[in-house]
């Protein structure tokens, strides 16, 4: 075989070895081109939402791409396009009125700090300007988004492209005091110069797989409101289920100001996010003044065949029992999570809806450590996809996986300290 020129994300190519060629994905497997399966237990980087290929979506993709495929975005719409915001409003928290289309989470999270930006800008308070973030986030690869995003190995050589920010406390548990009491303190310091607090809500994803409580996501929101301080939610991976309500906000009660979504939008089909806010960030921007207009756009955005099947993924969330399979993930995950974490070479059992993650006792922590490549090869050479985050372990898994795919998930991880030796 030849050797491929591609450059892999995240990849370093001097010690990942070849590449595992793809041919097929059916429901929580993929299938490879040397004939093997492998149970997608991270629902390929978390955008399978229902299992890879499901039929309802596949059918909307062909019969869209039949009709029209792509169209500028500026000065024309199209039925997928004006459904799928339709549907995004009714099941998106409350107050969400505008839909604004991109093409990733990355720029979903650029254009929302692009419309909070605007939005003071136009109302005449250009001082503020500075954004809130939380320690360990991550909201993206483009510029504007690691810049608000954990500082460390990932972004180094890029620092000098990146802005300031100022950064609370992740909310440990025990001392979520700490993380209001910053963002309170920030806030009344300098009253008209913080533009914007942007979150993970619930759970913090590439960060490890954090989690804190629906408690302090309210409170982070009423401290916000009472500085007129712009809340916004990211909610590109745990939203669509994921968290166990469709976005993460609903469950703790949060209505945001803006809110990021991608990912599992197209239940992982196609690439596609929204952004969508409240009527005062479209009216801050609505004017004869063509000064005014929100300059952003990406060349893909609102594409008709993504729309469509988005539309059809948010048909499937009405018609089918989405929320009893998760429900069934979540209680499979409270049942079988205590019993992993009985092994003590495991600390920090947690869980939120379909996710579950631990992470492994050892000295070597970060991203860099070698225990994560390590038990990468072993689950991969054990049939199932699970992709450490350094020491954590995490699982997080298209919503068609049945019991006994769990059960071996489970099993392959209780492996994990063995293989390393601890
Ligand atoms: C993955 C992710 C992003 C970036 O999304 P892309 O589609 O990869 O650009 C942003 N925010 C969060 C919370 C994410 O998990």
């Amino acid at each position: 075989m030849r050797t491929s020129p591609i450059w892999h994300p995240f990849t370093q190519h001097a010690l990942a070895g070849e590449m595992l060629a793809v041919e097929r994905g059916e429901g929580a497997y993929l299938h490879l081109t040397n004939g093997k399966r492998l149970l997608d237990a991270i629902a390929s980087w978390w955008v399978v939402t229902h299992g890879h290929g499901h039929p309802a979506i596949r059918a909307a993709v062909q019969a869209q791409a039949e009709k029209l495929d792509q169209v500028i975005f500026a000065g024309f719409t199209h039925e997928p396009a004006e459904n799928l915001a339709r549907a995004l409003i009714d099941l998106s928290p409350e107050g969400l009125t505008r839909v604004f289309y991109s093409d990733s989470g990355s720029t979903a999270v650029e254009v929302a700090l692009k419309m909070a930006l605007g939005y003071w800008h136009n109302r005449g308070a250009s001082t503020r300007k500075r954004i809130v973030t939380m320690e360990h986030a991550y909201h993206g690869d483009t510029i504007g988004a690691m810049s608000v995003g954990a500082r460390g190995v990932f972004n180094r050589a890029y620092e000098p492209l990146l802005f300031r920010v100022d950064t609370i406390p992740f909310p440990e548990q025990g001392d979520e005091q700490r993380t209001l009491d910053a963002l309170a303190k920030l806030c009344s310091d300098a009253p008209d110069e913080i533009a914007a607090l942007i979150v993970e809500p619930l759970v913090l994803g590439a960060g490890g797989m954090l989690m804190y409580g629906g408690g302090v996501l309210r409170e982070m929101k009423r401290i916000c409101e009472a500085h007129d301080v712009v809340f916004i939610a990211d909610e590109v991976m745990t939203g669509w289920g994921r968290s166990g309500t469709l976005f993460a906000c609903q469950q703790a009660g949060v209505a945001p100001d803006i809110l990021c979504t991608a990912k599992g939008i197209t239940g992982g089909f196609l690439p596609l996010s929204a952004t969508l806010c409240q009527e005062r960030f479209f009216a801050a921007h609505y004017s004869t003044d063509r000064s005014r207009t929100f300059f952003h756009s990406s060349s893909y955005a609102a594409n008709p065949i993504a729309c469509a099947a988005a539309y059809a993924n948010a048909r499937v969330w009405a018609e089918e029992p989405v929320q009893d399979r998760i429900a069934a993930i979540a209680a499979f995950h409270a049942r079988r999570l205590p019993r992993l974490a009985e092994d003590g070479r495991f600390v920090n059992p947690r869980r939120t809806g379909t996710i579950a993650a631990i992470d492994l006792r050892i000295g070597d922590r970060g991203y860099l450590s070698d225990a994560g490549p390590r038990l990468y090869r072993h689950f991969i050479e054990h049939g199932v996809l699970l992709r450490p985050l350094g020491n954590t372990i995490y699982i997080l898994p298209p919503y068609c996986v049945g019991d006994a795919d769990l059960e071996e998930i489970y099993d392959v991880i209780s492996s994990a300290p063995d293989v390393l030796g601890l």
